[in-house]
């Protein structure tokens, strides 16, 4: 389909950051055919009027577990131990495939109706998040989440084996809006002979590794007891940053200088979520630090039990804010370099690399902001706006792929009222069944 916005203002991303008014875009199938002059030859089936209208790159977060929607605040004010052990780790027994899909498609509608087009999700059941993604048009890197502690363990008595099935089913690439990873969950719960496991089969498979990594510094602590070594550097040791596709690895909170030079060196992807280190009361991850050293950063909500929601502008708003406080100095992270973590970077990370900036060629991956509103007004810098001004509820279009996925604010893809139902009955019995603790979390 091809569709011409028109006289739209576009923060466009591109290497010179251009900001461009009353401008229009051509989209022709998936791509951005042209930016400002339309060639005469090009047709739209539909036409967007763009007056009021901010379009802006959709956003890629780099690490969640959509489906932890059912337990969005089941867990609050606990430390991290307490909050895996008495009730994350607990609720997940009682877990079913069709919850999982109900879950990720309640994440799916949160996500798109705030900007979100893409996701890279670690969690159990996976080829139901890959049902959710075909339906609801979005991109998504999706891990399945193991502990590598023997089936009785694991959600669904899942295996590596079963994983790996899942992954060559699923895996295309390319043109495809799903890739896979393999998902251990970190370091401080996987054994490393099934480690080693996963770094074999990643090569296999020529696909990466997504895990938990280094969140505490009771989990390195433990790591130099146990290993001789960090978290960041046994999985070195162990091959896991050095498969065929970069690794991701969410938090990093508490890391040394030769821990950041390695991730650096081995091109590990790391995902940043301010807010559920601070719900948690973990610490805060040295974002700066990781972008001094090249390193790649992405942010990302993490799951919605820790986070509360999947909202991209805020954690974009967050890791701003905590930087400049933190180091005392308001020029830390200026917005278009937050703009950019939360859109080109994650996209990176998940395998989508044309996607992240209004460019001729780019992926129309795209929202559209509603600006007639009072705290829009003025319009002096468009990127302050959006870091420190924009609400959720001012995305009125979203665009994946060149198809809509929201329009004039109605999900197109999904059908929200069925999805809210079906996953408030299941959040519901999920923490009123009876459970028990699957696996216990040590510091
Ligand atoms: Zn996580």
């Amino acid at each position: 389909m091809n569709v011409l916005i028109k006289g739209a203002d576009i923060l466009t991303l591109d290497p010179h950051d251009r900001v461009l008014h009353d401008c229009d875009i051509a989209i022709a199938g998936h791509a951005i055919h042209a930016v400002g002059g339309i060639p005469r030859d090009f047709h739209p089936d539909e036409t967007v009027v763009g007056r009021h209208r901010l379009v802006v790159p959709a956003f890629f977060n780099a690490h969640c577990h959509s489906p932890m929607t059912l337990v969005r605040g089941w867990a609050e004010d606990l430390p991290f131990d307490r909050w895996l052990n008495e009730k994350i780790w607990v609720a997940e027994s009682a877990l079913t495939p069709e919850d999982v899909f109900w879950g990720a498609a309640l994440a799916s509608a949160e996500m798109i109706r705030s900007g979100t087009v893409g996701f890279a999700d670690h969690y159990f059941w996976m080829e139901e998040v890959a049902k959710v993604v075909e339906v609801s048009g979005m991109k998504a890197l999706l891990a399945w989440c193991l502990f590598g502690l023997g089936a009785e363990r694991e959600i669904g008595h899942a295996t590596l084996q079963k994983t790996v099935d899942f992954a060559r089913l699923r895996h295309r690439g390319g043109e495809s809006r799903l890739r896979v990873a393999l998902g251990p969950h970190s370091p401080y719960m996987c054994p490393d002979a099934f480690l080693r496991k996963v770094v074999d089969a990643a090569h296999r498979l020529h696909i990466g590794i997504h895990l938990h990594l280094s969140e505490s510094h009771e989990q390195v602590e433990r790591s130099l007891a146990e290993h001789g070594q960090t978290p960041v550097a046994h999985m070195a040791e162990l091959g896991l940053f050095d498969g065929p596709i970069h690794a991701l690895a969410a938090h990093c909170i508490s890391v040394t200088q030769g821990d950041l030079a390695l991730l650096a060196r081995k091109r590990v992807c790391v995902a940043h979520s301010p807010k559920t280190y601070m719900k948690l009361g973990m610490g805060m991850a040295p974002l700066q630090r990781f972008l001094e050293l090249g390193i790649n950063a992405a942010l990302a909500t993490d799951g919605p039990a820790s986070n509360s929601d999947l909202n991209m502008l805020e954690v974009m708003r967050l890791a701003g804010l905590v930087q400049k406080n933190d180091q005392r100095k308001a020029e830390a992270m200026p917005c278009g370099r937050l703009l950019r973590l939360a859109t080109s970077a994650g996209a990176q990370a998940m395998g989508f690399s044309d996607s992240g900036a209004i460019v001729e060629g780019g992926r129309a991956d795209l929202i559209l902001f509603d600006t007639d509103q009072a705290h829009w007004v003025p319009r002096h810098d468009l990127a302050a706006a959006v870091v420190y001004t924009a609400h959720p509820g001012d995305v009125t279009d979203v665009m994946c792929d060149g198809r809509w996925l929201l329009r004039h604010k109605e999900l197109v893809t999904l059908d929200e009222e069925r999805v809210r139902r079906e996953a408030e009955v299941r959040a519901l019995r999920l923490v009123g069944a009876g459970m028990h603790q699957v696996r216990r979390y040590r510091g």
